[in-house]
């Protein structure tokens, strides 16, 4: 089975949720604990809860195009195919932009004097090891000033194999844009966690118009709650989206996952919370 836990805004809460139900499921099925993948690339940080030591690394690498301008006859072809607008054709100049670049090959395969090479250009790394609790794990981390998430994501998704019947937990980045409909995608399960505010209500709403696209079944966990936000509790309703946790706004919790625990290390009872959670997410799928 596999669950990305997501929320439509940063600063959630998601990776505490994520890292605290894997060490649920470890404690709960100590023969075979989770695997837990790390894919908000950009700014990575469930390795500070987990403690994984790392025994393989991986570079991840995009095929850059480059033009041989003694072959080329800037006839254009390459910059009508491109969808990213990467490569441009400006008079008796082919430049390529490798910022917008995808790697996707169109243009190399289109380009009829064969004047584009591929170059690999690397753009961040992958990598894993076991963590605390015996659970697996494997994240990316994306190079400094390195605008591509997705092929790290990608690539992430396929290394890290999980062994048949154990559990898939996907941390994702924030938002709800390309790098989170990768990581959600081929998902079982997303659990969305927000906060009772406008701004979570908000983000949450966007966040549930991609589960609907991607046709994946979600539920909520409701974190930092301090007291009643009915329009939050109308929206999971409306929405037949299941409120599966409450988190009330706590300073032990911010102040504990501040200092690297996770919520079942502050309040060893959120084991008996989060199974439940997992028990009742079985039954939803
Ligand atoms: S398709 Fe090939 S020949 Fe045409 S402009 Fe692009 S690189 Fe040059
Ligand atoms: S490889 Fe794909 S994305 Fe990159 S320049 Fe060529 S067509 Fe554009």
């Amino acid at each position: 089975m596999k669950i990305t836990i997501a929320s439509g805004k940063g600063g959630t809460g998601k990776t505490m949720v994520a890292t605290s139900l894997a060490l649920t499921l470890a404690a709960v099925t100590p023969k075979q604990p989770p695997l837990l993948l790390d894919c908000d690339v950009e700014a990575p940080n469930a390795h500070l809860f987990l403690h994984p030591a790392v025994t393989e690394q991986q570079n991840v690498s995009l095929l850059i195009p480059s033009v041989d301008e003694a072959k080329c006859t800037h006839c254009g072809k390459c910059a009508e195919v491109c969808q990213y607008h990467a490569i441009a054709v400006l008079g008796q100049k082919t430049l390529v932009f490798p910022q917008l670049c995808h790697g996707c090959g169109s243009c190399t395969a289109l380009c009829p004097e064969k004047a584009i090479t591929e170059l690999p250009e690397k753009m961040g790394i992958i990598e894993r090891g076991p963590a605390v609790a015996g659970i697996s794990f494997a994240r990316g981390v994306l190079d400094v000033g390195e605008p591509m998430a997705v092929p790290i994501i990608r690539q992430l998704k396929r290394w890290a194999r999980p062994a048949p019947g154990q559990v898939v937990l996907y941390d994702a980045p924030p938002g709800t844009s390309c790098p989170v409909v990768e990581t959600v995608r081929g998902s079982d399960y997303l659990l969305l966690v927000t906060e009772p505010t406008p701004f979570g209500l908000h983000d949450l709403r966007l966040a549930v118009q991609v589960a609907g696209e991607l046709g994946i079944p979600a539920g909520v966990i409701i974190n930092r709650e301090n007291g009643p936000y009915p329009a939050l509790d109308e929206f999971c309703a409306d929405n037949s989206l299941p409120v599966l946790l409450r988190i009330p706004f706590e300073r032990a919790i911010a102040e504990g996952v501040a200092q690297g625990k996770t919520l079942v290390e502050i309040h060893p009872e959120y084991v008996e919370h989060f199974h439940r959670m997992f028990t009742q997410i079985t039954r939803l799928i």
